[in-house]
C-alpha cells in the first residue's frame, strides 16, 4: 500500500458515500438529529481536495494529516473520532517504521485507530455506534492479516462490517445522541456504523481492483 493507493481509496469511500446518501441521511434523521450525512460528506470532500498537498508523502504521514485536517473541519461526535482514528493510525505506522505497508503492517494500526475511537468517546463493543463495526472488523483484520490471502481477506472483512452494522438495528444505544431516545432507537440501524460499513467495503472493492490488475504483487497492494 502507497500513498496513490490511499487517495484512490479516498475517492472510492467518496463515491461510496454519495451512492448511499439517502440511507444514511434517513437514519440519522431517525435516531439523531440528521447532521450526519452531512458532516461525513464534508469529510470526504475535505480530505479529496487534499490530494495534491498529500501526494509527496508517504502512508504514515498522510494518515497523519488527514486525521488534523478532519479534526479542525467536520462536526458532530463523529468528527473528532474519526479524526483520531487517522491519527493513531498513521503514529502506530510511523512508530513501526516499515518501509513497505502490507496487510500484516497495516491491520495492528487500523486497530490502534479503532482503539483511539473506544477512548476518546469512551465508547467500545454493544452501544450501537460505529464501533460494532469498527472493533470486529479490526479484529478479523489482525487475526487474517498474516495469512497472506487477500481476496479472502476483503471479503470477510466485508461480512464482517456488513454483520455489524446490521447487529446496531436491535440495540440499545448508550453513547451518543440516540442514547437520549432509549428503547426508541430499537429497530434502527445506527447510522455511524451504516457510514463505516460503506467506507470498509469501498475500500476492500478497491483493494480487490488492485490486485485484478497486478495479481503479480496481491500483498504490496494490500
Ligand atoms: P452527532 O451525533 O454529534 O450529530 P454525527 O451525526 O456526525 O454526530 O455522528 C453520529 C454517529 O457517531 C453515531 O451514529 C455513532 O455511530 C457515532 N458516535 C456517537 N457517539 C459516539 C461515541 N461516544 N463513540 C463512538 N461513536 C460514537
Ligand atoms: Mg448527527
Amino acid at each position: 500500500m502507497d500513498t496513490e493507493f490511499i487517495l484512490r481509496c479516498v475517492k472510492a469511500v467518496q463515491e461510496a458515500i454519495d451512492t448511499h446518501q439517502a440511507d444514511i441521511e434517513s437514519l440519522d434523521r431517525e435516531i439523531g438529529d440528521g447532521d450526519h450525512l452531512i458532516n461525513i460528506t464534508r469529510g470526504c470532500a475535505v480530505v479529496a481536495a487534499m490530494e495534491e498537498t498529500l501526494r509527496p508523502f508517504p502512508p504514515d504521514e498522510v494518515f497523519i494529516r488527514i486525521g488534523k485536517k478532519l479534526l479542525s473541519s467536520i462536526g458532530g461526535a463523529s468528527g473528532p473520532l474519526i479524526a483520531s482514528f487517522f491519527m493513531a493510525m498513521g503514529e502506530t505506522l510511523r512508530k513501526q517504521g516499515a518501509e513497505a505497508i502490507t496487510a500484516a503492517t497495516f491491520a495492528p494500526a487500523f486497530a490502534a485507530g479503532v482503539a483511539a475511537i473506544g477512548q476518546r468517546g469512551k465508547a467500545g463493543l454493544g452501544e450501537k455506534t460505529m464501533l460494532d463495526v469498527l472493533i470486529p472488523v479490526a479484529q478479523t483484520f489482525e487475526t487474517l492479516a498474516v495469512q497472506g490471502d487477500t481476496p479472502a481477506l476483503c471479503q470477510a472483512l466485508r461480512a464482517e462490517a456488513l454483520k455489524g452494522m446490521l447487529g446496531t438495528k436491535d440495540m440499545l444505544a448508550t453513547k451518543g445522541r440516540a442514547a437520549f431516545l432509549g428503547e426508541r432507537a430499537i429497530g434502527h440501524i445506527d447510522p455511524g456504523s451504516k457510514s463505516c460499513q460503506v467506507a470498509i467495503t469501498a475500500v476492500c472493492d478497491t483493494v480487490e481492483q488492485a490486485i485484478g490488475a497486478s495479481t503479480t504483487d496481491a500483498n504490496a497492494v494490500a
